[in-house]
């Protein structure tokens, strides 16, 4: 019994990959197990306004919404879980060094973390925080989409819209899951008619 303490979890890949899923899924079973948990989301996402993560395929389970790695500190020190979740990692405020000493400092005290985030944004840069707490994992999954050109295996959530800042919120509508070799295809694309017509990204995508 309680044979996880102080173990790293770490759910990582695309959109619509599953990510979050799995991190419900270890969650579901920690309460099985007996564990006491903790759920936490950062609360940047406000595409459902209640306090449960919710996944794109709608199982969800419940969890507080926060900013910073501060506040799930202090929750914990209140509460003394046996296991923390949370969701969309990447978005959690408070620094990085902060949330990398926060994190070793919760596993150090035995309290076993299961992160669900997203390695990278949608140009392929790695979001710094998943960077850096993916070496410290005991476990470590990276999911897949499907690449929705081709269908095999997806690396990247490509953004179908014209923002170019690095978070925003969405769904199907906005992102779609593509394999390295269709998301760089898209991109000489997008540069040849960009090139060809002296028009800007922007106007390309209205
Ligand atoms: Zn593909």
């Amino acid at each position: 019994m309680h044979q996880y303490k102080g173990k790293l979890i770490i759910h990582t890949g695309s959109m619509f990959s599953g990510k979050t899923s799995s991190l419900e899924k270890d969650v579901k079973r920690f309460k099985i197990a007996g564990y006491t948990t903790l759920a936490f989301k950062p609360v940047l996402d406000t595409r459902n306004n209640t306090s449960e993560i919710i996944t794109h395929d709608k199982t969800s389970l419940e969890a507080t919404l926060i900013k910073d790695i501060g506040e799930i500190i202090k929750l914990c020190n209140e509460n003394n879980p046996d296991v923390v979740a949370i969701d969309e990692v990447q978005f959690l405020d408070g620094g990085i060094e902060n949330i990398v000493s926060g994190i070793r400092a919760l596993l150090e005290k035995e309290i076993t973390i299961v992160l669900a985030g997203l390695d990278i944004d949608f140009s392929g840069q790695p979001f710094e925080v998943v960077k850096e707490l993916m070496p410290l994992a005991d476990y470590l999954t990276k999911h897949h989409a499907v690449c929705v050109k081709c269908g095999t295996d997806a690396w990247v959530s490509h953004r179908k819209t014209k923002d170019r800042e690095r978070v925003v919120i969405g769904a199907s509508k906005e992102y779609e899951p593509l394999c390295r070799k269709c998301f760089l295809e898209e991109k000489r694309i997008e540069e040849a008619i960009v090139n060809k017509n002296q028009v800007s990204f922007e106007d390309l995508k209205k």
